[in-house]
């Protein structure tokens, strides 16, 4: 029954869960925007799995391609061996993605998650450089592996590792004390001095829109006068695109927008365009130093998930039709959010973002879970990020439906007018 459907995740699963305790239903189907639980009940989706579902949930198209696969006895595992998918999802997204925006990178495939791409980018750096420390962000969020969490800007999560971590020197993000202030000055001057003590870092690791720190979106010229002291430093520039790429901001990678060009970049969420693990990095050619299996992994470049990404590529990717709608869409979004902020003045909410990326900041922890709590039991999954769990995170599927968006839209705006008043 409804009632004790949830007893076997309070009872066998580990406390660490957190996502049956926000949404307390059990999920059984999904289609585009839309998630259903066991009793039926339908749930428009805003979280999107945190970015890992841009092109909806079940996409007809990508999942006939992995049923067709699945049912002729092709690869699905082969640690690193050369399969003819790996190949051609490779010359595919080197034909439709890279050359037309004039980039030249070589793969190299990790896995399964992000954390994975994160340590491998890091541990890469290193090795380049010679040298130890990465200089990372307040708010900044690269995963949980001991790694990542280093480079991780939030107490909460690096606390759970027990020891301090080693290796990262925390700079404030763009805008964080003010969007007048430029903090790449100061960073300019302490590299350039060499009584600072402030060793030279291997790497700079950055989202160019912070998604679990809290929706902040970094300027184009910060982004440019970062990559202006990496490159007077020799310091590599890794871009963690995890969460804001692949489509999300309206165009495929979250930097093209300031003209920068990383060193690596790190892509896994939706790249596989269905849900299925995968995790990729992008390194310039010059700096692909690996020896053969210096870095390793059994579950690289899942066949399936090479599969499906590839036909992501070919539905979403070959005609300007799904940039130019998350643009729209994202408009649209940020203008009814503004409109929801204004109308409730008394509750300092205020909205920021970018594209299909946009965050509404409560101002306060409570408000904001209240928020989520009222919204989910009106049909509604949103949840919250930021440092003090206090912005409402947006990040509906690329590819929903108008109806569905404004449907779920007007349950947000509801649930802020009775939670505020
Ligand atoms: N980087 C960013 C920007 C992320 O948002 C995440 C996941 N939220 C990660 C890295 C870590 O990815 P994973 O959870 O798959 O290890």
């Amino acid at each position: 029954s409804s009632s004790n459907s949830l007893f076997a995740f309070e009872t066998l699963e580990s406390n660490v869960r957190s996502y049956s305790r926000s949404f307390p239903v059990v999920f059984r189907k999904a289609a585009g925007a839309i998630l259903e639980d066991e009793n039926g009940c339908e749930f428009i989706d805003f979280l999107s799995g945190a970015s890992v579902l841009n092109y909806g949930h079940n996409d007809p198209d990508i999942l006939n391609d992995a049923v067709e696969y699945l049912q002729s006895n092709r690869i699905i595992h082969a640690l690193d061996m050369a399969t003819s998918v790996k190949r051609e999802f490779m010359e595919y997204f080197d034909e439709i993605i890279l050359r037309p925006r004039g980039l030249t990178y070589k793969f190299q495939f990790v896995g399964p998650t992000g954390a994975n791409a994160v340590e491998a980018a890091l541990k890469l750096a290193r090795k380049i450089t010679g040298r130890h420390s990465i200089i990372s962000f307040t708010n900044g969020y690269h995963g949980v592996s001991l790694g990542a969490l280093a480079v991780t800007g939030n107490r909460y999560f690096r606390d759970a590792a027990g020891l301090p971590l080693a290796g990262a020197v925390f700079m404030p993000y763009d805008g964080y004390w003010g969007a007048d202030k430029d903090t790449t000055e100061y960073l300019d001057r302490l590299l350039a001095d060499d009584s600072s003590g402030v060793d030279l870092p291997a790497a700079i690791i950055l989202e160019t829109i912070q998604g679990e720190g809290g929706i902040n979106p970094a300027s184009k010229e910060w982004l440019q006068s970062l990559e202006r002291i990496c490159r007077k430093n020799g310091i590599l520039l890794i871009v963690d695109d995890i969460q804001a790429g692949c489509g999300r901001t309206g165009e495929f990678f979250s930097f093209e927008f300031a003209n920068i060009s990383p060193d690596i970049v790190l892509l896994s969420k939706s790249l596989s365009g269905c849900g299925l693990p995968l995790s990729l990095l992008l390194l310039k050619p010059e700096l692909d130093v690996w020896q053969p299996g210096e870095h390793s992994g059994t579950f690289r470049g899942n066949n399936l998930a090479l599969v499906t990404a590839t036909a992501a590529l070919r539905k979403h990717w070959t005609t300007e039709n799904l940039s130019k709608g998350v643009i729209e869409t994202g408009r649209i979004l940020m203008e009814r959010l503004r409109q929801v902020a204004q109308s409730n003045q008394g509750s300092n909410l205020s909205v920021r973002g970018r594209g299909m990326m946009l965050g509404l900041d409560c101002s306060a922890r409570e408000l904001a879970a209240e928020i989520v709590r009222r919204a989910f039991k009106e049909g509604l999954v949103v949840e919250r990020c930021g440092a003090e769990d206090q912005v409402i995170k947006l990040l509906p599927p690329l590819t929903i439906d108008r109806p569905t968006l404004q449907h779920g839209l007007d349950i947000l705006e509801k649930s802020v007018h009775a939670c505020v008043s």
